[in-house]
């Protein structure tokens, strides 16, 4: 019976270990992820319910590793958090963003708008300097009103000041600013007041089960009318289904994303969708 215990711990302290070594070898490896183009944004169409039509895209970072196939952004994204890499790839999926954003909105009256995610150490550096994506922007030709930006609530609750400097540069600029995975968090709700919001993204949670659970139902319609009343639009995350598509239309719910419309598309894919 010893043994066995010493086995199973052994067998224990090895898994641990190569866990432990394969997050390290991730780490490595994405050092050199940006630099190599392992690097990629792929685009999902956000609709307006009412006419179908696609208004916005959200970019969502991939990263083709050469070994290990595609890993998910839920994966890499904390290890580039943990590292400070973050800064580095925040700063050039903006830019990458807006080259794509450029692409499709020159010579044609289109009001698509590019949503980018923002993680909130991006706006605890110092190396963020809004007025450089500004002259990015410019050099490019694209108006501000073609990209947005989206942040979690926990950035707001106890928002530092230059958090606070950073959110209303972008608001100055006319870069939009979303609220992600609305409902998950601590709802404070007070910060929607402080901060000029311009759109609550309902968290795919609430969205999953709109059919059966008549609380998730209730809860979605409360967000859609608050959100009205302040002024600001809703997206609903993680549509999958005509039913939830028709049920957000009935409570008023602005516009949606998820793959009843599309998955998340490499850029020519997402271009052609556009033609
Ligand atoms: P998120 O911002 O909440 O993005 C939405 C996620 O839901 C995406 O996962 C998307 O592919 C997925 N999704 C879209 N429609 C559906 C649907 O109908 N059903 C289901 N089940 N899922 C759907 P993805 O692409 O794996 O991204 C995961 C998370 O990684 C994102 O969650 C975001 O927090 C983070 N992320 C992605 N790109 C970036 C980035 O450039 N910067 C930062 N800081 N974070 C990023
Ligand atoms: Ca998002
Ligand atoms: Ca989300
Ligand atoms: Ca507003």
């Amino acid at each position: 019976a010893k043994n066995a215990g010493r086995n199973r711990l052994s067998y224990f302290t090895q898994a641990l270990q190569e866990s432990a070594q394969h997050r390290l070898r991730l780490i490595n490896d994405l050092r050199t992820a940006l630099p190599s183009r392992q690097l990629a944004l792929h685009f999902q169409p956000i609709i307006e319910l009412t006419s179908r039509r696609i208004i916005k895209a959200e970019a969502l970072l991939r990263w083709q590793h050469p070994e290990q196939g595609t890993i998910s952004p839920a994966e890499f994204i904390p290890l580039a958090e943990e590292t400070g890499l973050i800064i580095e790839i925040g700063d050039w999926v903006f830019r990458e963003a807006a080259y794509w954003a450029s692409r499709w909105t020159q010579n044609t009256d289109s009001d698509l708008q590019i949503s980018v995610n923002m993680s909130p150490l991006q706006f605890q550096s110092e190396a963020l300097v809004i007025d450089d994506w500004l002259t990015h922007l410019c050099a490019l030709g694209v108006a501000e009103s073609h990209l947005s930006i989206e942040i979690t609530e926990g950035l707001l609750l106890n928002a530092h000041p230059e958090v606070t400097d950073k959110l209303l540069g972008f608001r100055d600029a006319g870069i939009q600013v979303a609220i992600d995975d609305f409902g998950t968090g601590y709802s404070a709700l007070s910060y929607l007041k402080r901060f000029d919001i311009d759109y609550l993204k309902i968290d795919q949670s609430f969205i999953r089960n709109l059919e059966t659970e008549p609380n998730d139902l209730a809860l979605s319609e409360a967000i859609v009318i608050m959100a009205h009343k302040l002024g600001l639009k809703v997206i609903a995350e993680g549509v999958e289904t005509e039913g939830q598509c028709r049920l957000l239309m009935d409570i008023g719910c602005d516009y949606g994303q998820g793959y009843l419309f599309s998955k998340p598309l490499p850029a020519a894919d997402f271009e052609r969708l556009l033609q």
